[in-house]
């Protein structure tokens, strides 16, 4: 793939981005957070354009060539590449908060289990855990962390606006889940969104084990 960067836009800073990425994609892939070419990731690169996974590529083998630019509509600027399916998700979240560094969407057996799990109810309360104080924001246990569970689509306008919906109801967001698929977080750099998104496995993985024990 070759990437033509604009003008405003060093090689450096757009390399340094799409090594962030690949490593990040390295790293949660040996975990078993992406299988089967699932899952993207993105950086911001400036407050017009960010870095993204090229669509389809198994993320424990990405190089440089598999990251390419977009503009924050989610056109590829500068490359014949495709981005990731869900471009849109990402892009929205770089939109609205301009703070808002890195992306991460992965797809990890224990998301995609409490996804299923907690649909009907549409949100996972998390309250209790000490963890929580690792999501930024929240500094004890006693507050309420709600991950709201959106259906899945393949049109992506569809979660655009439930997104949309639920931060115009007021509501704080940290992450969501999409039903039988998976998770998507953010934060202020590649550091922050990694927290968060190692955080949310736990808690998840914590509230499945209580529902089987206590079912048991
Ligand atoms: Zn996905």
């Amino acid at each position: 793939m070759t990437q033509t960067l604009p003008a405003t836009i060093p090689a450096s800073l757009f390399e340094q981005r799409a090594d962030a990425i690949v490593e990040a994609a390295r790293e949660l892939s040996d975990l078993g957070w992406t299988p089967a070419t699932s899952s993207n990731f993105s950086m911001r690169v400036d407050d017009a354009h960010a870095a993204i996974t090229v669509s389809g590529k198994h993320k424990g083998r990405l190089g440089r060539d598999d990251i390419m630019l977009i503009d924050l509509a989610g056109n590829a600027v500068g490359t014949d590449a495709r981005p990731s399916a869900e471009t849109a998700l990402h892009t929205q979240i770089y939109r609205r908060w301009p703070a808002m560094q890195a992306v991460l969407h992965t797809h990890s057996r224990t998301q995609s289990v409490a996804s299923r799990l907690y649909a009907g109810e549409g949100v996972i309360r998390l309250q209790g855990w000490e963890l929580q104080k690792a999501i930024s924001g929240y500094h004890s246990h006693d507050s309420v962390l709600e991950i709201p569970v959106f259906p899945n689509t393949q049109h992506m306008p569809e979660l655009v606006a439930r997104v949309d919906a639920w931060l115009e109801a007021g509501k704080p967001l940290h992450a969501y889940l999409i039903d039988g698929h998976g998770i998507y977080t953010w934060g202020r750099d590649m550091a922050e969104t990694r927290r968060h998104l190692e955080a949310l496995e736990f808690l998840l993985a914590c509230e499945l084990d209580l529902k089987r024990l206590r079912a048991s």
